[in-house]
């Protein structure tokens, strides 16, 4: 998959924007920063028509200028707080109108959450699950005809801690559990009705969002990767209609280690980390 993956980007640097992204119908949440700021970017130097969301308009506007001056067909933003029940299908009602249809969908945002250790607040936990993850689930059902209609992709940005558990993240960790319970229920689903819709769920270590760095400084050398070269192999995952990503690679040698060592496993990952009660 590594070594697809790499000709697949060379190509790309070879003859330039690859031809299926060329003025491809995206929506990109959580595009005002970190990893999906970067995937706007990388969607427009492709040439693509992008919608961003996220909360604050302003940050939005000026990543759209950006998109444009990178080279999108269009760049539009609609602001949005996913913690809504009515939000995120008006954000997929938006895109579908605005673009006329929609080719990819990638859902993206994630809601601040605390690293540390869980004192029992179940309401955040149930704020950050509508963030998290009943929009996510509101937004593909909304898209799904669109992605149906056109041949498209539905990609979930997911991470390392929806297969395994890791101190400090109780409330983030359960709702990646729940996309990826989810999401792999509906890629099957999708195959067996023998849906158009290509569904990936994306699986990621680590990686230098300046949020992610500002809540493991000083506790952990577990080593970032690029937001920047993380949002590619997204993009490239779901151009290419893979049914995951794990990035970097070696988060799916530790995912399987879990279950295979977990003695071993968990000793690191609670060594990983700085702490004294
Ligand atoms: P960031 O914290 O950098 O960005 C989060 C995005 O979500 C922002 O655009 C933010 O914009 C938006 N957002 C936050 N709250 C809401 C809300 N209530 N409604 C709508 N939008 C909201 O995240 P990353 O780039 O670090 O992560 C992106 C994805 O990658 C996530 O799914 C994350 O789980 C995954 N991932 C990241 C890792 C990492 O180390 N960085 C590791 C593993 C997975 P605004 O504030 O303007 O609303």
């Amino acid at each position: 998959m590594q070594e697809q993956t790499d000709s697949w980007k060379e190509g790309v640097c070879a003859v330039g924007p690859a031809e299926s992204l060329k003025g491809a119908r995206v929506l990109v949440t959580g595009a005002s920063t970190g990893i999906g700021e970067q995937m706007a970017y990388h969607y427009a130097r492709f040439g693509a028509q992008i919608v961003i969301t996220a909360r604050r308009e302003k940050v939005l506007q000026q990543v759209a200028e950006k998109c444009l001056s990178l080279g999108a067909q269009k760049a539009l933003y609609v602001a949005a707080d996913m913690a809504s029940e009515s939000e995120p299908a008006q954000v997929v009602d938006f895109a579908l109108e605005k673009l006329g249809g929609l080719d990819y969908l990638v859902l993206n945002h994630i809601g601040p959450s605390p690293f540390s250790m869980w004192t029992g607040d179940v309401d955040h936990i149930r704020w950050l699950m509508n963030v998290n993850f009943f929009s996510y689930i509101q937004m593909a059902w909304r898209g799904l005809a669109a992605l149906e209609q056109s041949r498209g992709s539905l990609v979930i940005v997911s991470s390392l801690l929806g297969k395994m558990s890791s101190p400090f993240v109780a409330p983030y960790t359960s709702t990646k559990f729940a996309l990826n319970g989810f999401f792999g229920s509906l890629q099957h689903e999708l195959a067996m009705n023998k849906s158009n819709v290509s569904l990936s769920i994306c699986t990621l270590g680590l990686i230098d969002t300046d949020s992610a760095m500002e809540k493991v400084k000083g506790v952990t050398n577990i080593p970032a990767y690029p937001s920047s070269d993380a949002a590619l192999n997204i993009i490239i995952t779901g151009a290419t209609r893979q049914l995951d990503l794990f990035y970097p690679w070696f988060t799916y040698v530790v995912a399987a280690s879990k279950d295979m060592f977990p003695s071993v496993t968990n000793f690191i990952i609670q060594n990983s980390y700085t702490y004294s009660p």
